[in-house]
């Protein structure tokens, strides 16, 4: 059957949505709304079966603004999600929004060719890394998603080293194309395209609350990193000299894990013993995330290769890039290239994003605003459904357990998040069976919508936890 032009129920033309006079999140009715429900259904019908988000969070959004979104049926959420971490500075912020514009007049397109906004742009996030660092490292501008700099950051220490295997982390994510899904935990996406990129070896991660090698928080001395370090150095113990070891300081889609800093020091120091290549990936805690620019600042190290992409731009104006060693600058011209690798608003943004960042003091923010988070998510921890409270910055998780049987409990995770949805708080879950909540909000969110979205969730932990007791 041919699907009829839209036509929505009541249209309605509300007054534009501000942040001012804030007063709390305005949810009328059940969700899906009857405007949404006209939208989700039409998506339904014409777009894949592989689309995600719209499962979870049914919803057709209208317009936004700041940590602010509306929906098609006039209400307004508090979004803690922020387009999976991409609009650092929240919905249209209004200099950049100018700052787009007009670069629209004057040239959008350019390839990789030279110009005044990508100069701006690669001066402001050399300007960005520490100082050790930015005379040491170069840029090369990917097509413009996080897998797609992923994908350059693996070729690029293949070629340099001349190796082909690579390690990385049990729950890491790196991206849904070949290289980057290969390097990607998440089997269930690996699962049905088989035959992926070979020679990529897993190892345990720094995951304390469920140590994958079975031992507890205060004695495990770090046995994870003991096993990859013998790992790679044991002339029988199976694995090549990689070409590199990619990780997250902080695991985002594997449910919100910090690595531990003794971890993350053990890692450095052997691959530098080693002469491996470290690949950070930041595309979710880099620019500010974590409450430092990037989040390997935290960890006193110092990565040969970082990937970046996601709130580059401030405004979602997409971008990618990786930042890497001069020394692995070995390869051809050509070696990674792509069309979209040349987006000029993204780079007016980016360039006017990093002043905004260093002006209004957004990292402060972040710090602050996380440990308001943390004061308020903190107690949920004496619920025997909550396994752990966790982040840095503003990248927070709350991981849900069974707390009969301990495990990963998906289900109580989805029902807070449709539980906050229909209280006006847009939040994302990841990690195992998807049993973490995670907040992903603004990096200049505001103190009011911090303590009113922080509200919704306890009370929705809270609530769905006592019913799944009394079911
Ligand atoms: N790396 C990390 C750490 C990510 O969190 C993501 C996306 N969530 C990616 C890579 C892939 O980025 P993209 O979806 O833009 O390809």
């Amino acid at each position: 059957m041919a699907i009829q032009p839209l036509t929505l129920p009541v249209p309605t033309s509300p007054p534009a949505l501000t942040e001012e006079g804030f007063a709390g999140p305005m949810v009328a009715g059940d969700l899906p709304g009857p405007r949404s429900r006209v939208l989700l259904e039409r998506q339904e019908q014409r777009e894949s079966n592989a689309r995600t988000y719209p499962r979870h969070l049914p919803i057709a959004i209208a317009d936004a603004r700041g940590s602010l979104v509306r929906d098609v049926d006039g209400n307004v959420f508090i979004d803690f999600l922020a387009g999976a971490g991409v609009l650092s500075l929240g919905h249209n912020h209004p200099e950049l929004v100018r700052v787009a514009a007009r670069q629209l007049e004057i040239f959008t397109h350019g390839l990789d060719l030279p110009t005044p906004a990508k100069d701006d742009f690669v001066t402001a996030q050399l300007s960005m890394l520490p100082a050790a660092l930015k005379d040491r490292m170069k840029i090369h501008f990917c097509g413009p998603t996080g897998a797609n700099a992923v994908e350059a950051a693996i070729k690029l220490c293949k070629t340099a080293t001349g190796r082909d295997d690579i390690v990385s982390f049990a729950g890491g994510f790196h991206g849904s194309t070949a290289a980057a899904m290969a390097v990607t935990g998440l089997v269930e996406q690996k699962a049905p395209v088989g035959g992926g990129m070979p020679g990529v070896h897993f190892f345990p991660y720094s995951y304390c609350a469920r140590c994958p090698l079975g031992l507890s928080k205060e004695s495990s001395g770090t046995r994870c990193a003991h096993y990859l370090e013998n790992a790679l150095t044991d002339p029988l113990g199976g694995i090549p000299l990689p070409a590199a070891v990619i990780m997250e300081m902080v695991q985002g889609e594997g449910g919100v894990i910090p690595a531990t800093y003794e971890f993350a020091q053990r890692v450095r120091r052997l691959t530098r013993e080693l002469g491996i290549p470290l690949i950070v990936d930041e595309v979710q805690t880099g620019c500010g995330r974590t409450g430092t620019w990037f989040a390997f600042e935290q960890y006193d190290i110092e990565p040969d290769v970082i990937v970046a992409s996601k709130a580059l731009s401030g405004i979602g104006t997409p971008v990618a890039v990786i930042l890497y060693d001069k020394e692995l600058d070995r390869w051809a011209p050509g070696a990674h290239i792509g069309t979209f690798r040349g987006n000029q608003l993204a780079f007016a943004t980016g360039a006017a994003a990093v002043e905004i960042v260093r002006r209004d003091r957004v990292l402060e923010n972040v710090r602050e605003r996380g440990a308001q988070v943390a004061a308020l998510l903190t107690p949920l921890e004496t619920l025997d459904w909550v396994l752990e409270v966790r982040g840095r910055g503003l990248m927070w998780g709350i991981e849900l357990v069974h707390p009969g049987t301990g495990r990963p409990d998906g289900e109580l995770a989805e029902a807070v998040q449709a539980e906050a949805l229909r209280h006006g708080v847009i939040v994302e879950t990841g990690g195992r069976d998807g049993c973490v909540v995670r907040l992903l909000p603004p990096l200049n969110v505001t103190e009011d919508h911090v303590a009113a979205a922080c509200g919704v969730l306890v009370d929705a932990v809270s609530a769905v936890g006592e019913q799944g007791r009394a079911a």
